[in-house]
Parts: structure tokens; sequence; C-alpha cells
């Protein structure tokens, strides 16, 4: 994987979406074929080994490279979602953004004790929401927890709130 390249293929915006927030914005690396190749094989070069049989996908940005890894590793995807947008029966954790609290969910249905699960997300900035994402996912039980974001923002530590025992991986650090 040329990691130069898929770096400088992410669109820094700054300002968004309040001022302060330099975004990272990773259509300009998705709209890019060879990229886009290179990360899905990197992503699958991680995980072909680990057995996962579940890819839960965070809203939004974890709906588009989800999938395609399932896909290559043969597993299932599910989304975890803002609330109001599953359809059935959900399980639900809280967290601290820095103004006010939000919420994920997940089909109570959606994972089981036979499971291993791989969690995905375009970014890790504070952590608050996969750590969200991880606590919720424990409650089902599963044989093992995987964590993956493509880019990992270093100074801001967000590692630190995962467990030390946690599967925590980045295809990406800037
Ligand atoms: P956090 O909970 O602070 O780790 O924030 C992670 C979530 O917010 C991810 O779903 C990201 O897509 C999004 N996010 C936070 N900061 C940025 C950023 N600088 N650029 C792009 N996305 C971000």
């Amino acid at each position: 994987m040329n990691k130069e390249k898929l770096i400088k293929s992410i669109r820094n915006v700054p300002n968004f979406p309040i001022p302060g927030i330099q975004f990272k914005d990773v259509t300009t690396l998705f709209k890019d074929a060879s990229c886009l190749q290179e990360l899905s094989d990197a992503l699958y070069e991680m995980y072909k080994d680990k057995g996962i049989t579940k890819v839960v996908g965070i809203e939004s940005r974890g709906f588009i490279m989800g999938p395609i890894l399932a896909t290559k590793l043969g597993a299932g995807f599910v989304p975890m979602r803002k609330p109001g947008k599953l359809p059935a029966e959900t399980l639900e954790e809280s967290y601290d953004k820095e103004y006010g609290t939000d919420t994920i969910q997940i089909h109570k249905d959606a994972i089981s004790e036979n499971d291993v699960v791989l969690l995905h997300d375009d970014l890790l900035a504070t952590g608050g929401t996969m750590e969200a994402a991880y606590k919720l996912t424990k409650r089902f039980n599963p044989k093992a927890i995987y964590i993956n974001f493509l880019i990992e923002l270093k100074e801001l530590n967000g590692r630190a709130v995962f467990d030390n025992d946690a599967h925590v991986e980045a295809v990406l650090t800037l």
C-alpha cells in the first residue's frame, strides 16, 4: 500500500462543519479508483485472518468501506445508526459530545454470541463515538471485537478511551 498516495488523496477542509475543525474529507480518496482499490485491499489484508463474521459500520461514513470489506471477508454487514433510523427493536448507547449528548442504536438481533465483530468508522478523533459503539457491541457478548478506522488523528489521542486489550487499528495516521 502506498500510504503517501492515500494520505495525499484526503482533502482537508478548514472550518467545516464549524470554525476551528480541520475536516478530513475522504470522498476525494473514494473517487480515485486506484486509491479505493488500495484502501480496500489494505483493509482486507489487516483482517483476513481474524475470523470476522460481522462488520459493523458507524453512520454514516462507516457505511462506505464497511460493506466493501464485509464482502471481501465473506462477513455480514450491520449498520449502527443515529436514533429513529432503524425500523425494528434496538439497543442504544448515549455518549457525551463537545456540546450535549448523542445516541447510537443497533438492532437487537444484529449480533450473536458466536460472532467475531469488526467495528468500522472513517475517522478516530476524540474516540467518543467509537467508545459508545464498543460498549454497545460488548452487550451482545460476541467472541471478539476488533476496531478499525481509515484515519486516526494522532494528536487527539482517541485511542486512550479504549481498554488496553482492545484491538484498535487505523489504516492511516495523520
Ligand atoms: P470522535 O467521536 O470525536 O472520535 O469523532 C469521530 C466521528 O466524527 C467520526 O464519525 C468522524 O467521521 C467524525 N469526525 C470527527 N472529527 C472529524 C474530522 N476532523 N474530519 C472528519 N470527520 C470527523
